[in-house]
């Protein structure tokens, strides 16, 4: 099995995450993406609750589905009591499903902190890793250039962001073009981002 991972806060999820998954499933040689909800500790925390994070994800899987059925949610990270790093979860998913050589799809912004993340030198040797550049950022060229076998890069300059979509939602826009249709529901549903004056 050539498993994918992709993780991220997902708050919310958007049309640059359903992109980035649909692009990963035709396009790589992968046959199961792992979409996993996380807690950044490089990031500010999350607006929206654990729960709420892993349904929406659980949306963005369906939608990716829909047109080939590959992908699936997990939320070991959330579920934890304490903070995971990706090398934690790269080690779980290896055992769960008997797959070495798993494939980090990671966009430019995180993959800009890659020499900060735990073990990352054995994240390095024991995976592939995809970097959808965002916006230019050269700093980590070299060590692109270094482990040529084991990197990809892809340009996907698509300029969608959760952080942006958060704010617009809670400015009262709407922002259904931004996101899956299933997700902008559930966010309507639900009342997530608006700012308490509306
Ligand atoms: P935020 O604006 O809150 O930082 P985000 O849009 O980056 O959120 P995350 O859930 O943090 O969303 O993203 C998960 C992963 O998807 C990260 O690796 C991120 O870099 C990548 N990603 C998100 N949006 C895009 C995009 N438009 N193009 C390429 N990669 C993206």
């Amino acid at each position: 099995m050539q498993l994918a991972v992709f993780g991220g806060t997902f708050d919310p999820p958007h049309n640059g995450h359903l992109a980035l998954c649909l692009y990963a499933r035709e396009l790589l040689p992968i046959n199961r993406l792992v979409i996993s909800v996380s807690n950044n500790p490089l990031k500010e925390s999350p607006q929206s609750t654990d729960r709420d994070r892993v349904r929406m994800a659980g949306l963005l899987a369906e939608t990716v589905n829909r047109t080939g059925a590959i992908a699936e949610v997990c939320s070991w990270e959330v579920d934890r009591a304490y903070p995971s790093y990706t090398i934690d979860l790269v080690t779980y998913l290896e055992e769960i499903y008997s797959s070495p050589n798993i494939t980090l799809l990671i966009g430019e912004d995180n993959y800009r902190n890659f020499r900060h993340w735990k073990s990352w030198e054995e994240l390095i040797r024991r995976c592939n890793i995809v970097v959808f550049a965002r916006e230019s950022a050269a700093e980590e060229a070299s060590l692109e250039k270094l482990h040529e076998q084991k990197f990809h890069r892809i340009n996907f300059n698509l300029p969608l962001s959760s952080t942006d979509i958060r704010d617009r939602i809670a400015s009262g826009e709407d922002c259904s073009q931004q996101v899956p249709s299933s997700i902008w529901r559930y966010i309507v549903e639900e009342g997530l981002y608006r700012s308490t004056e509306q």
